[in-house]
């Protein structure tokens, strides 16, 4: 016998293996609606303009090792974004950071981190749903991981009640997986005051809230109105924290993998402790972040003039997004299509559960893709998860 003879076949992820079937589809008008990648209105990756000029300002920028820690620059300009300019916490030198590959670097990192700081016994709270890669990369650390109910599929909506239910049942020195901003896959976020009282009920009940940031400023167009769930947990609460932040999607930095992951601590001393850790596991895994994409985030968020033009950027990419989701709805409405779509101008970012069982979305996929094409060109981006849709289907309203 050989050696892997032990080794199962692990399936294809599902978002991936989707994407792979779409780039194979010899077929004209396809439309990728699996991947969370933004597109123009022609349908291409879009590079931000402010990207493109902060390229032409690193271009002269060699190829040497960064830090283990990763770009100095990039970590405290994108710590600074992330938590606010005046964020005490900042202030106070009890922040600990580290350059991650993109979002999910980060997350593992954090993982990583809370694995050591509270130990196996420790569960890892996460929505159901929820992007597709919460649950492995806490389980491959070792985490309990538990999905509660976090989305309504009678109504399109987030489902409150459970969501402070599972705060309030859950055990001391849990750790909640939070969406900062655009819930994956749902679209369906807190409001203000309903993160308030988040943040209270998680304050009292002395739980841990990881924000899993990868739309911050993309949503609503504005980085600081995003930016409210963290802000509010870190600056006003005073919670301890970890925020792992992508800029895969906001700058459409998706293949540069550039990412940060943050840990408030109550004192500067265990920053400094944990900023150590990350050093260490980063060490071990990768020796050092890659540099390109930092410099190009570090381009931008440090000169005044290309950080206007990111944030013009911004409410383009949101503005379109928002402008495909109307489009889709008047379209529905206009075509009297059974069902209510109302859902798809209500829920925020990338992604949208339309509430399609299987059997339909396995047709749009096919050969009558062209329906949803011709309503809602360019490219509304919807994305799902099979195992969701299976589930959801008796909830369901029948498009065709
Ligand atoms: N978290 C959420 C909720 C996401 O939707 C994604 C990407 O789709 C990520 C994290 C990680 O993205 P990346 O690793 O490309 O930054």
């Amino acid at each position: 016998t050989g050696f892997f003879e032990r080794v199962a076949l692990v399936p294809p992820d599902a978002i991936f293996e989707l994407t792979k079937q779409y780039n194979a589809d010899a077929s004209e008008s396809k439309v990728n609606l699996g991947q969370g990648t933004y597109k123009d209105s022609s349908g291409e990756p879009w590079i931000l303009p402010a990207v493109q000029a902060a390229k032409e300002e690193i271009r002269r920028a060699n190829h040497e090792y960064l830090p283990i820690l990763g770009l100095a620059s990039f970590r405290h300009l994108a710590t600074k974004l992330v938590l606010g300019e005046s964020s005490p916490a900042v202030v106070e030198q009890r922040v600990a950071s580290c350059q991650t590959l993109s979002g999910t670097g980060a997350l593992h990192q954090a993982g990583l981190v809370l694995y050591e700081a509270l130990g196996p016994s420790c569960t890892v709270y996460i929505t159901e749903p929820t992007w597709s890669n919460h649950r492995q990369v806490f389980e491959a650390i070792g985490f309990h991981v538990q999905s509660y109910r976090y989305y309504d599929e009678a109504t399109g909506k987030l489902d409150v009640t459970s969501l402070e239910q599972t705060l309030e049942a859950a055990a001391p020195g849990s750790i909640f997986v939070m969406h900062a901003c655009a819930h994956n896959p749902s679209g369906c976020d807190p409001t203000q005051e309903q993160w308030r009282r988040l943040a209270t009920i998680a304050k009292s009940r002395n739980l841990f809230p990881l924000f899993d940031a990868a739309y911050l400023g993309i949503t609503s167009g504005d980085y600081d109105t995003d930016a409210f769930a963290i802000r509010h947990f870190v600056n006003d609460v005073g919670i301890e924290a970890a925020v792992c932040t992508s800029f895969a999607k906001n700058m459409g930095l998706y293949g540069e993998r550039v990412g940060l992951v943050n840990f408030i601590t109550q004192t500067p001393e265990a920053a400094i402790a944990v900023e150590s850790k990350l050093a260490q596991l980063t060490r071990v895994e990768i020796s050092n972040p890659p540099a390109f994409g930092a410099r190009i985030v570090a381009a931008v968020l440090g000169d005044d003039e290309l950080r206007a033009e990111w944030f013009r950027n911004l409410s383009t990419m949101s503005g379109r997004i928002a402008e495909m989701r109307q489009r889709l709805y008047d379209a529905l409405v206009r075509l009297k299509t059974p069902g209510d779509w109302e859902r798809i101008i209500q829920q925020k970012g990338m992604f949208c559960i339309l509430g399609l069982p299987l059997a339909r979305v396995l047709q749009l996929k096919g050969k009558q893709l062209s329906f949803a094409i011709r309503i809602s060109k360019p490219t509304l981006t919807v994305a799902y998860d099979w195992r969701e849709l299976r589930e959801t289907w008796m909830m369901q309203s029948w498009l065709l």
